[in-house]
């Protein structure tokens, strides 16, 4: 039997530099478009401060809400970086230097200081699985359904590879594109609803764009059934001529 069950994600975007403007989200991205492939659609996203009641709060509420959540920053070894123990407080498990993590980093400083901020890079939370960075070796975790990965974005990439083989994901999602010019959206808007309700199962989005003088809009439609997204394709198409043909009249 295949599965029809939707599978989501939430994602948590951590670190008081992406709400400052400081820094621009660029992780979450690159985890949706990971999760495509796997049949996870992600819900909802968050980026939160480096606030410990906050990111608390907010694991323990996504972890209850979706089926998968994703964690990015704050994991590295100074004071701000807080994700761990927050993770700890939402699920009630202790935390601690754990040997496996510690026999990851030790060989990274031989000869160099292990010290305290380096080795605050083991703290795991009791129970949780340790996820492979192959990048700076500093390992990501999973706490239950919670993926904890680094904030630098290659680094958070480069965890992804061993979160795949973790997911069960549900029925995968495709879209279909169809780009027009010269259309305005107020004229689309009715015929593009109608064609979104001929088509149970299927969304449309409507993406207008502006380019100097030149203006137009990327419809986009999204489901589970190719074949019917190849009907809204053709449907779409002849929708837009009949629109550009009504500019010309
Ligand atoms: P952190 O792991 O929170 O210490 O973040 C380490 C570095 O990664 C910082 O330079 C952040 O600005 C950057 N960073 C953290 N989160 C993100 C994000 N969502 N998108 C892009 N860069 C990020
Ligand atoms: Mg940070």
């Amino acid at each position: 039997m295949t599965n029809t069950k939707t599978v989501t994600a939430g994602v948590l975007l951590i670190g008081d530099e992406l709400l400052s403007g400081r820094t621009q989200d660029t992780n979450l991205g690159v985890i949706a478009k990971f999760l495509v492939p796997l049949g996870v659609q992600i819900s909802e996203a968050r980026i939160l401060a480096d606030n410990a009641d906050v990111i608390r709060d907010s694991v323990k509420a996504f972890s209850e809400r979706y089926d998968y959540v994703f964690t990015t920053g704050g994991i590295g070894p100074t004071h701000d970086d807080i994700t761990a123990d927050c993770i700890a407080a939402a699920f009630d498990l202790g935390i601690s230097e754990r040997e496996d993590a510690l026999a990851i980093l030790r060989p990274l400083y031989e000869g160099r200081d292990f010290n305290a901020a380096r080795r605050r890079m083991a703290r795991i939370p009791d129970g949780a699985s340790l996820i492979d960075n192959p990048v700076s070796k500093a390992p990501g975790f999973q706490t239950r359904n919670v993926f904890t990965l680094a904030g630098v974005p290659q680094i958070m990439k480069g965890m992804l590879p061993d979160i795949a083989h973790r997911i069960k994901g549900g029925p995968k999602v495709y879209q279909i594109t169809v780009s027009t010019s010269e259309i305005g959206e107020g004229d689309a808007a009715e015929g593009l609803a109608q064609i979104e309700a001929n088509h149970a199962g299927v969304s449309i989005g409507s993406y207008p764009w502006f380019n100097n003088d030149l203006r137009g809009i990327n419809f986009v439609a999204r489901g589970q059934d190719e074949s019917v997204l190849e009907d809204v394709r053709i449907e779409l198409e002849a929708f837009v001529k009949t629109l550009l043909s009504g500019y010309l009249r």
